[in-house]
């Protein structure tokens, strides 16, 4: 399994988010640039799709690590139920951060956007959400940057997840396949974001900024 392990850390260090053009970008060289640069966010170092030389930031932010590093921790000691869980909450803690920049580019201020990401919980709720905010359905947004399946695994994660908690044994059927199917899930995951993250980008403000002009 330690291919699958280690590939899923690899993700953490692979996607760089520029502030200007709103992109996630996996470009190796621009990965080499800026851990070279070192401290300042990558400040200076050109943005190879806008040429913008202002702060990146790591993406998924750098909060999502200990979950990772906890998903894999939970592999080697084969816990497949936490390891369930924790791909669940990975994906359901990037659709809260993908919520929230949809609110932070509606100019939202972020102890509001917050609130109400603590407020809307579970996903059908989060979708309807986003459904209100854009107009778009989530589902047809993951299928149209190219993760058909994703939704899917999702369910099976959460299906199997539930039939686990509740069975009286609490040993329903949960295999080292569910393991790996779940590990790579976590992968795709960052995938998925890092392409709707960049696909849904534009700024849409809430109130246009005044006019000073006269
Ligand atoms: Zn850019």
């Amino acid at each position: 399994m330690k291919t699958e392990q280690d590939m899923l850390l690899t993700q953490l260090d692979r996607y760089w988010e520029c502030f200007e053009c709103g992109r996630v970008i996996d470009d190796p060289s621009l990965t080499k640039a800026l851990e070279t640069a070192g401290m300042g966010w990558g400040l200076g170092v050109p943005c190879p799709k806008c040429g913008s030389t202002v702060s990146k930031s790591k993406f998924p932010d750098e909060r999502f690590r200990p979950l990772f590093e906890m998903i894999v921790e939970c592999c080697q000691i084969e816990r497949a139920i936490l390891v369930l869980i924790l791909a669940q909450i990975a994906f359901e803690g990037m659709l809260d951060n993908f919520l929230r920049r949809l609110l932070d580019r509606m100019n939202c201020p972020e102890d509001i956007s917050l609130a109400i990401t603590d407020e809307v919980r579970g996903i059908n709720a989060k979708a309807s959400f986003i459904k209100s905010l854009t107009g778009k359905d989530i589902k047809k947004m993951i299928r149209d940057v190219g993760f058909k399946d994703t939704l899917k695994q999702f369910e099976t994660i959460r299906r199997k997840r539930n039939s686990f908690l509740h069975t009286a044994k609490g040993k329903e059927d949960l295999t080292r396949d569910d393991i790996i199917a779940a590990l790579k899930f976590a992968y795709v995951t960052v995938d998925l974001y890092a392409a709707l993250f960049s696909e849904h980008r534009e700024w849409r403000p809430l109130v246009e900024p005044e006019d000073n002009s006269y």
